[in-house]
C-alpha cells in the first residue's frame, strides 16, 4: 500500500482534455487538490465539473498557453495561490500535428517544439520554488514511445520533440535533485482519448491489433503511473522513463505479432 497523497497539490497542463484530464482524474480521486489547465475554456470547465461531480481533492482550472512563459508563471501563481504550493507538476500539454518533412515548414516546427519542448521547459521553471519549498516535490512529464523509442511517418517533428523532453529530463533531474525534486516521464503507447474516438471503430480495432495486450491504453492507465511517480515511496526514482503501452513496442517485426 503507498502512503496518500491526498491535500497534495498538483497541477497538470493539458488537464482539459485527453490523457491529462485522466491524470487529474486520478490525482484528484486519490485526494489530491488538482488545478488543471487548457486553453480552451468550455473544455475546461466541463474537465473540472465532471471530475469533480466524481468526489475526492478539489478540481479548478486556469486558462493559459504553455509556449508562453508568461502564461506559465501566471498559471503556477495560480496553483500556489489556490492551493498554498504545489507538490506535484505534470507537465502534459502537448500538440501533435502530422506534416511529411518534404513539406513541412518552419512554422510547423516553431509550433510543435514551442508547445512541447519550451512548454515543458516553462512550466517546469515556473514552478520549481514552489516543489523545492514543498520538499517532496515532483515533475513528470507526458513524453511518448514516437521519437524517444519508435518512428510515425508524418511526426518527425513530433517525435524530435518527444526525445528532447527526456533529454531535458536527464539534467534538469540533476539540476533539481539537490532541491528535494524528482524528475520522472511517461512514455505513452496508442490511448483512447476522445480524438481517437472520432476515428471510428474500423481504425481503433485496427490499432488494438497491433498491441500485445490487445487492447488501447486508458487514461487511467498512464495517470496510474503519473501517480506512482508522485507517491512517497517512488521518492528514490528519478530521470526515468515508463513505457506505458500495453507492449506495443515489443514486437520485433509483424510476424513476431503474428506468432503470438
Ligand atoms: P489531447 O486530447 O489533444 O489533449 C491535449 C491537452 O493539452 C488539452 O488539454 C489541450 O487543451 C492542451 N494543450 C494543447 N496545446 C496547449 C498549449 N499550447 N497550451 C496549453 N495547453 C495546451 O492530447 P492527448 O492525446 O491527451 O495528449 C496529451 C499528451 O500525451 C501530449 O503530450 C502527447 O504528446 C502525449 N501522448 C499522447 C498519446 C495518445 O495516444 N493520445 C500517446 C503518446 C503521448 P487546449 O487545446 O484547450 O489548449
Amino acid at each position: 500500500m503507498f502512503t496518500s497523497i491526498a491535500g497534495y497539490s498538483v497541477l497538470v497542463t493539458g488537464g482539459s482534455k485527453g490523457i491529462g484530464k485522466g491524470i487529474a482524474r486520478v490525482f484528484a480521486l486519490a485526494g489530491a487538490n488538482v488545478v488543471i489547465t487548457g486553453r480552451d475554456e468550455a473544455s475546461a470547465k466541463a474537465a473540472a465539473d465532471e471530475i469533480t461531480a466524481l468526489g475526492g481533492g478539489t478540481v479548478t482550472y486556469v486558462l493559459g498557453d504553455v509556449s508562453s512563459k508568461a502564461d506559465c508563471d501566471r498559471m503556477a501563481a495560480v496553483a500556489i495561490e489556490r492551493n498554498g504550493g504545489i507538490d506535484v507538476l505534470c507537465a502534459n500539454a502537448g500538440i501533435f500535428p502530422d506534416s511529411k518533412l518534404a513539406v513541412m515548414t518552419e512554422a510547423d516546427m516553431d509550433k510543435v517544439f514551442g508547445t512541447n519542448v519550451k512548454g515543458t521547459m516553462f512550466s517546469v521553471q515556473a514552478c520549481m520554488p514552489a516543489l523545492e519549498k514543498s520538499g517532496r516535490g515532483r515533475v513528470i512529464l507526458t513524453s511518448s514511445i514516437t521519437g524517444p523509442v519508435t518512428g510515425f511517418p508524418g511526426w518527425s517533428h513530433y517525435g524530435a520533440s518527444k526525445a528532447a523532453q527526456l533529454g531535458f529530463m536527464r539534467t534538469a533531474a540533476m539540476e533539481l535533485a539537490p532541491k528535494g525534486i524528482t524528475v520522472n516521464a511517461v512514455l505513452p503507447g496508442n490511448i483512447a482519448t476522445e480524438g481517437l474516438a472520432e476515428m471510428g471503430p474500423e481504425y481503433r480495432a485496427a490499432m488494438e491489433a497491433t498491441v500485445p495486450l490487445h487492447r488501447l491504453g486508458e487514461v487511467e492507465d498512464i495517470g496510474n503511473a503519473a501517480l506512482f511517480f508522485a507517491t512517497k515511496e517512488a521518492a528514490y526514482v528519478t530521470g526515468q522513463a515508463l513505457i506505458i503501452d500495453g507492449g506495443q513496442i515489443l514486437p520485433e517485426s509483424l510476424s513476431a505479432l503474428e506468432a503470438m
